[in-house]
Parts: C-alpha cells; structure tokens; sequence
C-alpha cells in the first residue's frame, strides 16, 4: 500500500458505499467489523438440523446495514454489540424450510416470500462484545414457541429486560420493527417493497 495515500483509500471506500443503493445486498461484515456472527444455517445448529448455507458471509440490504451500524455504535459504548443468527436467505432455502416446517407463524410461505429474501430482515441477539457471552433472552434462536414472543411476560425479569433493550436498541436507533411471536426477528421497514431474491451465495 506504500504511495497511495491512506486518507484516499478512505475516501475511495466511502464514495464506493455512497454509489450503493438502499436494496443492494451488501456483506455486513465490511461496514460493521465487529459485528459477531452465528449463522445458524452453516451449522446443524438450527431446528432442521441440517447445514443450509455453505457460507460465512452474511448479506443484508444497505439500508438494514446502516440501521444496524447505528445500533452496534451505541451498544459498543457499552462494551456490547450484535450477534447475528441469520441475515438475507435465497429463495431456494425459504422452500426447503417451508417443506420442513409449513407454519406461517415462524416461517414465511415462499410463494410470498420472506422479508429475508429481500435482505430486509434479520435475526439477531446481543452479545458481551469481550467475552463473546450472550444475553440471557430466555429462550434460544428458532425456539418455535409462545415462550419467544415479545407478549409473553412470564420470564425473570433480567430476560424481560433483555428483550426490551435489544427492542428498545432496534427500534428507536436503528429503526427497524419487532416481529410479535420471535424475540430475535427485526425487519427493516423499507425491505418490504425490495426485489425477492434467489442470489446463491457460495
Ligand atoms: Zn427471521
């Protein structure tokens, strides 16, 4: 990199972002670096048990990645910051989920599609950004039950408080909208009028 100048290399890398528009899938991991990720479906960690992507690259819309920057830049003061679960999904896995698990309330019908095959939704939970340690949101990623919805109150009340500062965060900086039956779903308003996409990622 000696002789090019590092403050171009920056310039050069914003006016790059700045060409780049709101619906455009962009890898999270470039604008937020410490962004943690748990992508669940590159594992068998996940309520198919099987290993959907091959990938580890998380892709979302710009504008969702710009609403999330907001968030991890006023949760890092903390010393916290975003774990993601999973982020834009091709079309094609919506169909293998849906064939696995028809129920609309956890997993959206693809003929429709689902806001994560616009790149306009995310799921996500908050994590110690030191230890890596998550917050205690009482139930794990695709619990499929009552217990993860945002109405159901009978959790301690750390869990409730959890749940209510990542909403809280998610809401009001980045500006996304709480999914009622899922604690760590968030859609980026926007993202519902985005192009349905069957972008494969390797
Ligand atoms: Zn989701």
């Amino acid at each position: 990199m000696r002789g090019f100048p590092f403050f171009l290399l920056i310039l050069f890398s914003s006016y790059l972002f700045s060409q780049t528009s709101n619906d455009e899938l962009v890898e999270v991991k470039e604008i937020i670096p410490d962004i943690v990720l748990d992508l669940r479906y590159n594992t068998t960690n996940n309520f198919v048990h099987q290993k959907l992507y091959s990938t580890d690259v998380c892709l979302l819309s710009y504008g969702a990645v710009k609403g999330l920057k907001a968030v991890q830049d006023s949760l890092r003061k903390l010393g916290l910051g975003l774990k993601i679960f999973d982020g834009y999904r091709p079309r094609a896995i919506q169909w293998l989920l849906w064939e696995i698990f028809p129920n609309p309330i956890y997993v959206a019908d693809p003929a429709t599609g689902s806001k994560h095959n616009r790149g306009g939704a995310v799921d996500l939970t908050i994590v110690n950004l030191s230890t890596g340690q998550q917050l205690d949101m009482g139930t794990d990623f695709d619990h499929f039950g009552p217990e993860a919805g945002h109405d159901y109150t009978n959790l301690p009340p750390d869990v409730l408080q959890n749940r209510a500062f990542l909403k809280s965060m998610m809401q009001n900086v980045g500006g996304f909208i709480p999914y009622t039956s899922e604690w760590w779903h968030y859609d980026y308003p926007p993202g519902s009028s985005y192009p349905l996409l069957d972008f494969q990622m390797k």
